[in-house]
């Protein structure tokens, strides 16, 4: 797949970058994308959020399992009853916040949500190490105990490590690892040591340098991602979006829309004819004429609007943000330059219905589609190469170039 097809940014204002630019990491604009996650597309952010918020609360699960069970060691080798208060009540307020988040953070395909988990997996330890820390530092140790005191010492350290398993950008990564940063900072200038490091700052070095790590393994993440999503949500003959991909894109739109109280249309599409190419040219001929219907369609869309192969010669276009007026216009404007030829070399032509969200009174988007296919057959009906939208069911109009 070259990099202008199989793009993942489809659906993002800049269609023609894709994949293979952000391996080679050549190309400006996708490397911003591996910097920010602001133009990503829909369905890369979706699975992203996912994953991330699914990963906060397994993380979140164990430390809320954890973080109380020290308590037990700390009780067995600390005796200092003011110092044990100190830590025990952190643990458990500490415990408070994870399983709060487990139980808390909604299963969400939105970024926002995943922030928010993965800020307050972060906020938690990084305030129990500035409770503790100083309080530790306050006492002489040697031995087991300074040991145990060394542990907490290491947990910004364990913090910023634990980026690497989400997939993050650049910017992302560095925020979430900023608070750790700004702690570790704070402890070395306030020289509060547990560890007797001949250089005090030597730690602060060491935590930068895992972040930046981290950070990579991070990005790394995020590339294989956007890599699987776009393979999968492709169709390999065409490679444009498959169904899968295309339905669940239409379902986010169309909640957008009805949220927003926006119009969203779609336009079905059907060859005509179809099965005779098939038959009398064999199916190898039919399958070079849907990838380039595909491919002629796909070149004339607007950026924001979306082509997906829907069936074996059937395309749905999703028009966010148009009227009915305005996809019966984009559809013309389309399909007015023609599609190519049939083998046989006459024109190649399909049937188009349209439906709008708003217009049709469409409560889900399968009715949405369910309207726009039977608008497509009362096309067919009248022998193909017809465009039906809501109010000309009576009288389609001839679609020729
Ligand atoms: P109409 O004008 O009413 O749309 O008739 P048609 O022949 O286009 O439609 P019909 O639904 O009867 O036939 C569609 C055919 O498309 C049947 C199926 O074998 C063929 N087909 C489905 N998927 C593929 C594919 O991936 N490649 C090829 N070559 N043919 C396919
Ligand atoms: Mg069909
Ligand atoms: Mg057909």
């Amino acid at each position: 797949m070259d990099a202008d097809r199989s793009s993942f940014w489809r659906l993002t204002r800049d269609r023609s970058r894709g994949i293979a630019g952000f391996v080679r990491l050549m190309d400006r604009k996708a490397l911003w994308h591996a910097f920010l996650p602001t133009d990503h597309a829909l369905l890369l952010s979706g699975q992203r959020a996912r994953l991330i918020i699914s990963r906060v609360r397994l993380v979140a699960a164990l430390f809320a399992v954890l973080t109380p069970l020290w308590i037990v060691i700390d009780l067995a080798f600390l005796p200092f009853p003011e110092l044990l208060g100190r830590l025990i009540a952190a643990r458990l307020l500490a415990t408070l916040g994870f399983a709060a988040l487990v139980l808390l953070l909604p299963d969400s395909e939105r970024l926002r949500h995943a922030w928010l988990g993965l800020g307050a997996m972060m906020l938690i330890p990084t305030l129990f190490f500035l409770i503790t820390h100083p309080a530790l530092s306050a006492y002489e140790m040697e031995g087991f105990r300074r040991a145990l005191a060394t542990g907490y010492a290491f947990l910004p350290f364990v913090m910023v490590a634990g980026i690497s398993i989400f997939p993050l950008t650049v910017v992302e990564a560095a925020l979430i690892a900023l608070p750790v940063l700004l702690a570790e900072t704070g402890v070395a200038l306030l020289e509060v040591e547990v560890l007797q490091w001949h250089d005090r700052f030597g730690a602060l070095w060491l935590l930068a340098l895992i972040a930046a790590v981290a950070a990579l393994a991070s990005i790394s993440q995020l590339h294989f991602m956007a890599k699987l999503v776009d393979r999968s949500a492709l169709d390999p003959l065409t490679e444009q979006f498959n169904r899968r991909s295309g339905e669940e894109m239409l379902r986010h739109h169309f909640e957008l829309s009805a949220r927003a109280e926006r119009p969203l249309a779609v336009a079905f599409l059907d060859i005509d004819r179809f099965k005779a190419i098939n038959d009398v040219y064999g199916h190898e001929m039919g399958d070079v004429v849907i990838r380039q219907t595909g491919d002629v369609i796909s070149a004339r869309l607007r950026r924001a609007d979306v082509l997906v192969r829907w069936g074996g010669e059937e395309f749905v276009i999703l028009l966010p943000d148009s009227t009915a007026e305005d996809a019966c216009t984009a559809v013309r404007r389309i399909l007015g330059g023609g599609l190519g030829h049939r083998p046989e070399g006459s024109a190649l032509t399909v049937s188009a219905g349209i439906a709008e969200r708003i217009t049709d009174g469409a409560t889900t988007y399968e009715d949405l589609i369910h309207t726009a296919d039977l608008r497509m057959y009362m096309g067919k009906a009248v022998g193909g190469a017809h465009l039906v939208g809501p109010g000309n069911e009576e009288s389609p109009e001839p679609l020729l170039p």
